[in-house]
C-alpha cells in the first residue's frame, strides 16, 4: 500500500501512474459503511484512491472538528485488508496552504436540510472536494447515500463546472437493527434510542406509499421520534433529484424522507426512499 502525504507526492505518483481512478473521499474513523464504498468503487475501476482528511472548512467554530474521531492506524489496517493500494492522507496545511476565501453554493440544494442548520457545511464539502478533484483528476467519485444531500450537491457541482467525473452513489449500510453506520455513533451512550429512528422512518415511508394523509403522517412521525430522541433538526419529504419539498399532488414515489436530529447530544442524519 502506498500512503501519500502531500500534494507534490500525489502529483508525482499520478504522473507516473496515470489511470482512470475511482476516488473515495472520507474523513477516516472508518467503518463498514466506508468499506462498502470500496465495493462500489471496484465495479467502476480497479484503480482506487481513498483519501482520509478531516476537513476543517465543513465544521463551524462550535462544532466537533477537534473532537472528531481520528483512528488513523486502524483506518490504514482496514484499507490494507480491503486491498486498497493508494491512500491519500494530506495535512490541513497541504490542502489549505492559504485560507480559502472561496464560497461555493448551489442555493436550491444547499440552502435546505443540512445546509439550513449548518450554512458553512456544503461550502466546506465542495471546496475540499474541488481541490481533491483538481489534484487527483479521478474518472469516478463514490459517495454514500447516507449523505444523500451531499451526493446531490457534489453531482451538481461537477455538472455545473463541467468536470469529467462520474459521481456514483453507494447504498446506506446499516447495523443489524437498521441504524445507519456513522463515525459519530461511537459517541452514543447506547444505540437503542438511535435505532428507533430508521424504524420510524420506514413506517412513515410505508404510510406515504399507501397514500395516508401527509400532514397526519408527518405529525405522528415527529411525535414518535420525539418519544425516542432528544431533538429533531428536520423531518422533511423532498424530491430525489432536486430536493424540492413534497406537496400533495406531486409524485410521492419520487421522494425521500430526510431526517436530522440529536440523540445524547450527537447529531445523526438518515434518509429513506419512499419507493424503497
Ligand atoms: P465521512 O467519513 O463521514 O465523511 O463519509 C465518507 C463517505 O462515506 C461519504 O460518502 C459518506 O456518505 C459515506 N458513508 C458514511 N457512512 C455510510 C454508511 N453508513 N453507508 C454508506 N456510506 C456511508
Amino acid at each position: 500500500m502506498i500512503i501519500i502525504k502531500s500534494k507534490n507526492e500525489l502529483l508525482n505518483f499520478l504522473r507516473d501512474n496515470p489511470n482512470d481512478y475511482a476516488f473515495v473521499p472520507t474523513m477516516g474513523a472508518l467503518h463498514s459503511g466506508h468499506l462498502s464504498l470500496l465495493d462500489t468503487a471496484k465495479k467502476y475501476s480497479k484503480h482506487i484512491i481513498v483519501s482520509i482528511f478531516v476537513n476543517p472548512t465543513q465544521f463551524s467554530v462550535n462544532e466537533d472538528f477537534s473532537k472528531y474521531p481520528r483512528t488513523i492506524e486502524n483506518d490504514i489496517a482496514l484499507l490494507e485488508n480491503a486491498g486498497v493500494k493508494i491512500v491519500y492522507i494530506p495535512t490541513v496545511e497541504c490542502i489549505y496552504p492559504v485560507q480559502s476565501k472561496l464560497w461555493l453554493d448551489i442555493p436550491s440544494l444547499t440552502n435546505v436540510l443540512c445546509g439550513k442548520s449548518r450554512p458553512h457545511f456544503f461550502n466546506g464539502v465542495m471546496t475540499v472536494l474541488l481541490k481533491f478533484f483538481l489534484q487527483i483528476n479521478p474518472k469516478f467519485v463514490i459517495l454514500g447515500e447516507k449523505d444523500y444531500q451531499q451526493f446531490l450537491v457534489v453531482r451538481e457541482m461537477v455538472n455545473s463546472i463541467g468536470l469529467n467525473i462520474q459521481v456514483v452513489p453507494s447504498p446506506i449500510i446499516r447495523n443489524a437493527n437498521g441504524l445507519a453506520l456513522s463515525s459519530r455513533n461511537v459517541y452514543l451512550k447506547s444505540l437503542e434510542r438511535a435505532e428507533e429512528i430508521n424504524k420510524i422512518l420506514y413506517t412513515m415511508a410505508r404510510g406515504l406509499r399507501n397514500n395516508h394523509n401527509f400532514e397526519d403522517i408527518l405529525s405522528n412521525t415527529k411525535t414518535m421520534l420525539l418519544n425516542n430522541i432528544d431533538e429533531i433538526d428536520y423531518l422533511e419529504v423532498r424530491n430525489n433529484e432536486d430536493l424540492e419539498l413534497y406537496c400533495n399532488g406531486r409524485k410521492v414515489m419520487d421522494c425521500r424522507i430526510f431526517f436530522a436530529g440529536k440523540v445524547d447530544g450527537v447529531r445523526l442524519i438518515d434518509n429513506v426512499a419512499i419507493n424503497f
